[in-house]
């Protein structure tokens, strides 16, 4: 690995944007591990993975990250870790990292340049598509595994800069649904609970939640609940958390919102309603309970699959719990009708009472360790701090607090992801900017994408790795820093800030994603946007400037120093000075952030999921995580060789025993899943784990996302990958 020294790089690229290069590297310590962290350090750090936000100890020798360890005594993982987290490290020492901007030449390969040649190229490149076919025919889409800091600095420079109002992130792909369940049911996007509810709780039900797999540690922290509560898993398939749940409901894929509908049913027939907490803190109950009417035992059965005494079971369990927490995660968000599902959860929590106390609530997990960052800073579509755009006293504030005219921030929140992928269809987005993510595998019908992204005039990437599927196409690649050579924040599932720290030096000319939005806003003629902004903890202290007063209001917290003291805060964190609890969770007093106080109850009628099962697709594909040893499109695990190692080498199709004996396929065998959208090649794996009538493929696979149909929540516009209509084959021949 090639390690070039800042002196290296600025000699390499002289000219007139080295000087600020040079300047970010003396604001930023660009190139050498920050002098704080001492040769033989050991520098705590959140995982850079998924939500859960564990700790990691990170130990040096001689100034270089050589090992790690869980961190002992973090609220969060208590000195545990995944595969994942044990093998953060690895992925930076891949030699297939991106070590120059890169750039196609006249055949069309990408060539090394310098970095005053690849943002000036960046620069010209959006004005020109801009003068051309106008200032909306550009778009971004940005992630939820860059710092905090990094998106808040990218929302300003795209969209108070350069003037690039369409933006959204791959979190709209994990927890859109969310966002908008709670933002309709609670009045705000509050995510209530602690993960010490796990432990908490007597009863714990999980809704499209594959918890043992996606975020192991929360079901260690479940396991490991002194209660011996009844773990209730509502899921299609029998996943391992399923596996160790003392009910399965394996209900028919598309048919949760009936579902819950008809628990909810049984629950008022059974007298289970607090109609103390109802009437005090609640709107909604009687349309609720007249909706839910109509959902009777024998009228979910048959809609889901699951006989009634098994519902009964279920509603008897809930009804006699003490103290009862609802959890859903992407079989949930990632549904046809997903934010309905989530506020049908929600409804149950308040049905019961079940919010505000140990061990209860109405609780999303989120996907990626910094989703939850993006919900409140990315500037995409919403404006900083989890406001509006289209809200002046709002866009009065964010100019306040970034020291700008608030005439430069758009008055109209931008496309969503779906929206920007018809933009560029109908020809009316012609430049794309993308950063650190990998949408040409994970995005929904996957092949469209791919032609499309080939239809762009500009399309930059920004990441770790030249080599991903979106990256390949690129006309310029800028090499971004990853986690652990950089500094920040993240936030987790359960509203913790933790911070997150360099601990290793970038290769070759890679820049943190902070310094490259400096270089760019400078190179555009925006660099005041960004002046003030000396280091991450600058950005951070804006940050909490913007939070005063909202919500999620982390004032109180004194800056880094008392991130690192306190192990990492949840917000709200109002109080200068307070000590904060480990543990808190949100509407102890019963009272939400609506205007007048009360928490929702929402119902819909349902709908059937965009593609129906037909002779020629007889079979409903599902997708989710294949293991725990996987993220996401495989970018970063799949070079780390431990975790690639317990990764399959080929794709795998789990088809029921009946269904692969109907048409001749034994495990291993290489079979055909087809598709309105294509055709893929995998292996079987012949397992009960999934019922008559329904197969699975894990979204790690590169061919996955060829099979699934594009169709979306209406609310909150997230994908709808768990359902497509499909066929499975023998192969003809093996290739
Ligand atoms: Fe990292 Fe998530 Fe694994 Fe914890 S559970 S070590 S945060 S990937």
């Amino acid at each position: 690995m090639t390690r070039t020294p800042l002196r290296e790089i600025l000699r390499r690229t002289d000219g007139p944007l080295t000087r600020e290069l040079a300047r970010v590297g003396a604001d930023f310590g660009l190139g050498q591990v920050p002098a704080d962290r001492a040769p033989d350090a050991v520098v705590r750090s959140i995982c850079g993975y998924c939500s859960t936000g564990c700790s990691l100890d990170v130990h040096l020798q001689d100034g270089l990250a050589v090992n790690l360890t869980p961190s002992t005594g973090y609220p969060v993982n208590l000195g545990s870790a995944c595969p994942k987290g044990w093998e953060a490290l690895a992925p930076l020492t891949s030699d297939q990292r991106a070590t120059t901007p890169l750039a196609r030449d006249e055949r069309g390969r990408l060539q090394p340049i310098g970095w005053d040649d690849a943002v000036t190229r960046f620069v010209t490149g959006i004005r020109d598509v801009q003068d051309r076919h106008g200032p909306d025919s550009v778009a971004f889409l940005s992630t939820g595994q860059i710092t905090t800091e990094e998106m808040a600095v990218l929302g300003t420079v795209a969209k108070f800069g350069l003037g690039i109002r369409h933006g959204d992130g791959n979190t709209r792909q994990c927890m859109a649904t969310a966002v908008t369940a709670y933002k309709q049911s609670f009045g705000a996007d509050t995510p209530p609970y602690t993960y010490a509810d796990l432990e908490a709780s007597d009863v714990v039900v999980l809704v499209g939640s594959n918890l043992a797999v996606a975020h192991p540690i929360l079901w260690q922290r479940l396991r490991s609940n002194p209660h011996d509560p009844d773990v209730i898993v509502v899921d299609p398939r029998r996943t391992d958390t399923a596996a160790g749940a003392t009910q399965h409901l394996a209900v028919a894929p598309g048919r949760d919102l009936d579902l819950l509908y008809g628990i909810g049913h049984l629950l008022i027939e059974r007298g289970a309603v607090d109609h103390g907490f109802v009437a005090a803190h609640t709107t909604g109950f009687e349309a609720y309970a007249q909706h839910v009417a109509a959902y009777t035992p024998q009228r979910v059965a048959e809609a889901t699959g699951i006989p009634i005494a098994q519902l009964e079971r279920c509603a008897d369990t809930i009804a006699a719990g003490r103290a009862v927490s609802f959890w859903w995660t992407m079989g949930v968000n990632q549904s046809h009708q997903g934010t309905r599902t989530a506020q049908a959860i929600i409804d149950l929590a308040l049905l019961t009472g079940s919010i505000g106390r140990p061990g209860t609530g109405a609780n999303s997990i989120t996907g990626q360790c910094n989703a939850m960052g993006s919900r409140l800073f990315s500037n995409t579509t919403g404006l900083l701090g989890g406001r509006d755009f289209g809200d002046a006293t709002h866009r009065a504030e964010v100019a306040a607090a970034l020291g700008i005219d608030a005439g430069r921030i758009p008055t109209e929140t931008g496309m969503a992801y779906d929206q920007i992928v018809e933009g560029i269809a109908e020809g009316r987005i012609k430049a794309l900017w993308v950063i650190a993510t990998n949408t040409a595998h994970s995005w929904i019908g996957q092949g469209q994408l791919r032609d499309l992204l080939d239809r762009l005039d500009l399309l930059v990437v920004q990441d770790l790795y030249a080599t991903t599927e979106t990256a390949e196409r690129a006309h310029l690649v800028l090499p971004a820093a990853g986690w652990g050579e950089k500094d920040g924040t993240f936030i987790n599932s359960e509203r913790r800030i933790g911070r997150v720290r360099k601990v290793a030096q970038a290769p070759g000319q890679a820049l943190a994603d902070l310094h490259i939005f400096r270089l760019i806003a400078h190179a555009a003629g925006c660099g005041d946007l960004v002046e003030r902004w000396r280091s991450p903890e600058d950005v951070f202290r804006t940050l909490q400037q913007l939070s005063r007063g909202r919500f999620f209001d982390f004032s109180g917290i004194d800056g880094y120093a008392d991130l690192d003291t306190q192990g990492g805060i949840q917000w709200p964190q109002p109080v200068p000075g307070a000590v904060p609890t480990t543990e808190r969770r949100l509407y102890a007093d019963g009272r939400f952030p609506t205007p007048d106080g009360r928490a929702r109850f929402v119902v819909d009628d349902p709908r059937p999921p965009a593609e129906h099962v037909r002779a020629r697709r007889p079979l409903v594909l599902l997708t989710g995580r294949g293991s725990t040893s996987e993220w996401h499109t495989g970018t970063r695990t799949r070079k780390a060789p431990a975790l690639a190692r317990l990764t399959p080498d080929d794709p795998y199709l789990e088809i029921a025993p009946d269904d692969a004996a109907a048409r001749g396929i034994t495990s291993h065998d290489w079979v055909e899943v087809i598709s309105e959208r294509g055709t893929v090649r995998v292996r079987a794996l012949v397992t009960p784990t999934v019922g008559d009538g329904r197969v699975f493929l894990s979204m790690h696979h590169e061919v996955t996302n060829q099979l699934t149909m594009p169709a979306f929540d209406p609310h909150s516009r997230q994908p709808a990958y768990k359902h497509a209509a499909v066929e499975v084959r023998p192969a003809s021949a093996v290739r």
